[in-house]
C-alpha cells in the first residue's frame, strides 16, 4: 500500500528508523509553526538561532526554548 509522505518528513528520509523520525516531525512542525509577534502582531516571528526568537518586522527579540517559545 502506497502511503503519501508528509512534507514535513522530508530532510530525514527513511534513515534512523521510525522513532527518531516521528520525533523529528513533531519538533519540525513545532519549529515551523507560524507565531505572532507579541509586539506588533506580525506573523514574521520566528527562530533566529537556538533559543533566540525574533520578529522580522519590528525587530523584537526574545529568548525562548530551542524549538518553541512561550510568551
Ligand atoms: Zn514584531
Amino acid at each position: 500500500m502506497a502511503k503519501g509522505k508528509s512534507a514535513s518528513l522530508r530532510g530525514l528520509g527513511a534513515k534512523y528508523g521510525l522513532k527518531p523520525r516521528k520525533k523529528f516531525t513533531a519538533v519540525h512542525r513545532l519549529l515551523k509553526t507560524k507565531r505572532k509577534c507579541s509586539e506588533c502582531g506580525s506573523s514574521k516571528f520566528g527562530r533566529e538561532a537556538v533559543g533566540i526568537w525574533t520578529c522580522k518586522k519590528c525587530g523584537f527579540k526574545v529568548a525562548g526554548f530551542a524549538y518553541d517559545v512561550k510568551i
